[in-house]
């Protein structure tokens, strides 16, 4: 079955059709590990790990590349204001390394506990500065970028296609313009490639150049980490929305311009995480993580939850009612894996019902081939778990399919355990009589004292050896 995504370059839903059937190229940016991500950043993240997921059910097989930014990456991210890490570093009295060892550390923990996969290859930038340093090389050399007062620019203008991606032309986007424009720049447009101490003279991570001394920009480390790991043409890119119009704009421009041809086949963005007062982001203190969540009691299963409960490129607003929303569903949901397991113990399914399996996976996995409609593919999960009509093995087996995809921990759940039943001096004599009930087949009474035992809160069930059963109703 085909999977179709939205992808932003062409503001339509394609069919996903990979440069080469047997490996599908992903990137992903990854974190700026100066702060913990917070649970808005780690929504992109499910969202990312989930289009992987997808497309391995629909029989690819994925090298996911992510990228973690311990260097370049300043304030604003048009390259003004200050360096993030060196922010941290001042902040918390620590080294910019420790800085930046502890956060990408917290942020695989937190991932980890939501269930996703470890990309293929994690790539750190100051593990591949080398990498930078000759892809700005090759931008100088085919006249793409230009050496200002101590700092190395891509010169916009010489790219026609810039703003293709946010369908905005040069002069709509020049984001020196939002703050004070760096004189320093040809056009308004341009990004710095490679920083020299010019810019900041307490940087602390430096590196030689042909340029001098300094440290790249941001943008440069996606298109040279990308371009070394998966090759010079991709199936996807992914990011938050934010990335559109300034990131994603400058990783096409000088990767398309490096190589000389069209870089990534389908771009796709994942909306925002709000609060109800509005963006939720890290330099504007939005700093609800998946720690901050578990002190208030929700596990990271619950939030994951919560995020598959709106559309990957719907805007979702985070509350703690609807935290608890999810927190009670997917309660509820292991609930019903914990007496499916009870119930199933030791049986496998009948041939009919394997149909029945497979068509009802099938119908899930729709869902998701269609971009990613996990809001639908919960209610497909629900319609099938409540369906008193399906046998428990049945629905124990689609919903363990459904947990091989979206990794909820339901296989982790427990059967539900037999309760004790106290035998007292009542029921003894209750099985007693009933005993002596059906040896003479006193049918009457041992129906009677069935309903007794009834009235009890028990069931009773008659074994092969003539043994019984009692089971609480
Ligand atoms: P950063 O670590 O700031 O570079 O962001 C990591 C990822 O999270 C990027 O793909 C961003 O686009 C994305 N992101 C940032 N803020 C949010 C948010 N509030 N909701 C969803 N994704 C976000
Ligand atoms: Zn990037």
């Amino acid at each position: 079955m085909s999977v179709y995504l939205y992808n932003t370059k062409t503001r339509s839903k394609e069919e996903f059709k990979p440069l080469n059937e047997k490996m599908v190229t992903m990137y992903c940016c990854g974190p700026t590990v100066y702060s913990y991500a917070h649970i808005g950043n780690l929504r992109t993240y499910i969202f990312e790990d989930l289009i992987a997921n997808t497309l391995r059910l629909a029989g690819y097989k994925i090298k996911h590349v992510m990228n973690v930014t311990d260097v370049g990456h300043l304030t604003n991210d048009s390259d003004d204001g200050e360096d993030k890490m060196l922010i941290a570093a001042e902040r918390e009295k620590k080294s910019v390394m420790e800085i930046a060892r502890h956060y990408e550390d917290t942020f695989f923990r937190h991932t980890s506990e939501l269930g996703l996969k470890r990309p293929t290859i994690v790539c750190r930038a100051t593990e591949h500065i080398e990498d930078m340093i000759k892809f700005v090389k090759s931008l100088e050399d085919k006249g793409f970028a230009y050496f200002s007062n101590g700092n190395v620019y891509f010169d916009t203008s010489k790219f026609e296609k810039y703003g293709c991606l946010s369908g905005q032309n040069r002069e709509d986007l020049k984001h020196g313009a939002r703050t004070e424009q760096d004189a320093n720049k040809k056009n308004a447009s341009d990004f710095v490639l490679w920083f020299t101490s010019s810019k900041f003279e307490n940087q602390i991570l430096q590196w030689d150049s042909p340029w001098g001394r300094g440290y790249p920009g941001w943008h440069i480390e996606c298109s040279a980490m990308s371009t070394k790991y998966l090759g010079e043409r991709i199936d996807i890119h992914c990011g938050g929305i934010d990335h559109i119009p300034v990131h994603h704009e400058n990783e096409i421009a000088q990767s398309e311009a490096h190589l000389g041809h069209e870089w990534v086949n389908f771009w796709i963005h994942m909306e925002f995480l709000n609060t109800k007062a509005g963006k939720m982001s890290k330099s504007t203190g939005g700093k609800t993580t998946i720690d901050t969540l578990k002190e208030l009691g929700y596990l990271p299963m619950h939030y994951k939850y919560f995020t598959l409960t709106s559309h990957y490129r719907s805007a979702a607003v985070f509350s703690e009612e609807a935290m608890d929303g999810a927190k009670k569903a997917y309660e509820n949901l292991c609930t019903f894996v914990s007496e499916f397991k009870a119930s199933t113990e030791g049986k496998t399914l009948l041939s009919d019902e394997t149909g029945k399996v497979e068509k009802l996976k099938a119908e899930f996995n729709a869902y998701l081939f269609d971009d990613i409609k996990t809001p639908l593919a919960l209610s497909h999960m629900w319609s099938v778990v409540k369906d008193n009509k399906l046998s428990d093995l049945i629905r124990l087996n689609y919903l363990m399919h459904v947990d091989s995809v979206l990794n909820l921990e339901l296989k982790n759940v427990e059967a539900k355990k037999a309760q004790e039943i106290e035998i007292t001096d009542e029921i003894k004599e209750l099985l007693e009589q009933r005993k002596e009930a059906k040896a003479t087949k006193n049918w009457a009474k041992s129906d009677e004292i069935r309903d007794k035992l009834a009235s009890l809160g028990l069931g009773v069930k008659d074994l092969p050896n003539k043994e019984v059963e009692l089971f609480k109703l």
